[in-house]
């Protein structure tokens, strides 16, 4: 539940991931078992390794964290998309969610670049997302505004 470490992303990693502010309390902050290092637990919590062993040993501290409800509430809300949280990896927690969930991410993260005057190239650099579909979000989001804008200018 740290930014990522990958130093040209680090600026944008809130318009990437999280939206809303993780719990306070948190027991993956400390070295827990399982765990050869608290470097190797982060890259863990951080969504960065997939060996099944760690990805237990990760589950078995998110079971006795005291803040797990907050944390499983705070991955609903924020459609974090990269880091392990409440028990779930970014794929399981992406795959139950189901399509309609990531679309809104999608287009959260799209919106929140564009208002940081992050260029649509650097958005799927960044993002992963092909260039069509950030596309289709901006063009849908353009005409959204100015139906918008055109409703609450209109005499009443
Ligand atoms: S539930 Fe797991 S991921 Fe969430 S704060 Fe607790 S230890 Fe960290």
């Amino acid at each position: 539940m740290t930014p990522a470490t990958n130093p040209t992303q680090d600026h944008l990693y809130p318009l990437l991931t999280a939206i809303g502010t993780p719990p306070a309390g948190q027991k993956c902050g400390r070295l827990a078992s399982g765990f050869p290092d608290l470097t190797v637990q982060q890259a863990v919590f951080d969504g960065d390794v997939e060996d099944p062993r760690l990805l237990d040993a990760a589950r078995a501290v998110c079971t006795s964290c005291p803040v797990l409800s907050d944390c499983r509430l705070y991955a609903e809300a924020s459609l974090d998309q990269t880091t392990f949280l409440a028990g779930e990896t970014a794929t399981e927690r992406a795959s139950r969610q189901g399509r309609t969930a990531r679309a809104r991410h999608r287009r959260q993260v799209v919106r929140s670049m564009r208002a940081a005057g992050v260029t649509i190239p650097e958005i799927s650099f960044y993002s992963g997302y092909p260039m069509r579909t950030i596309e289709a979000d901006v063009a849908q989001r353009t005409r959204a505004d100015a139906v918008s804008t055109r409703d609450t200018s209109e005499p009443q």
